[in-house]
């Protein structure tokens, strides 16, 4: 089953928690035992797996790309968002996630987030839920 859903991100750089929205879409979909894919179908966002109970971590993130990807370094992109691209790239546009007893099986401390590093978009985030 595909499900599909938009996340508006309000700043250039942003690591929003999409854990919620992704279980409800998994929940309706009525899969006991199968994987969720999480898909982004965009060249300057992403998606990733980490902590959800403290905030300074999804900040310290955010921050260590930027030191190391900063925003203007003399790109060959005319765009000026080349950051974006190298920072989505690395992150990675998908992340595929178990489904047990109807349930995403997160670790206790994990949350999925959606990466924006052009913001601020309407963005797309896709799931493809496969199972039984
Ligand atoms: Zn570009």
């Amino acid at each position: 089953m595909k499900k599909e859903f938009s996340v508006q991100t309000h700043s250039t750089s942003e690591l929003i928690d999409i854990t919620q929205e992704v279980e409800k879409a998994v929940a309706a979909c009525k899969v006991k035992d199968g994987i969720c894919a999480i898909y982004i179908p965009h060249t300057t966002a992403c998606v990733c797996i980490n902590e959800n109970a403290d905030p300074s971590v999804q900040s310290d993130i955010r921050n260590t790309l930027d030191k190391l990807i900063p925003r203007d370094a003399g790109y060959d992109h005319a765009e000026g968002n080349s950051d974006a691209h190298v920072k989505a790239s690395i992150i990675g546009s998908s992340r595929i996630i178990l489904i047990e007893s109807g349930r995403l099986l997160l670790g206790r401390w994990q949350g999925i987030y959606f990466c924006e590093f052009d913001g601020p978009r309407k963005r797309k985030v896709i799931l493809k839920v496969l199972g039984s």
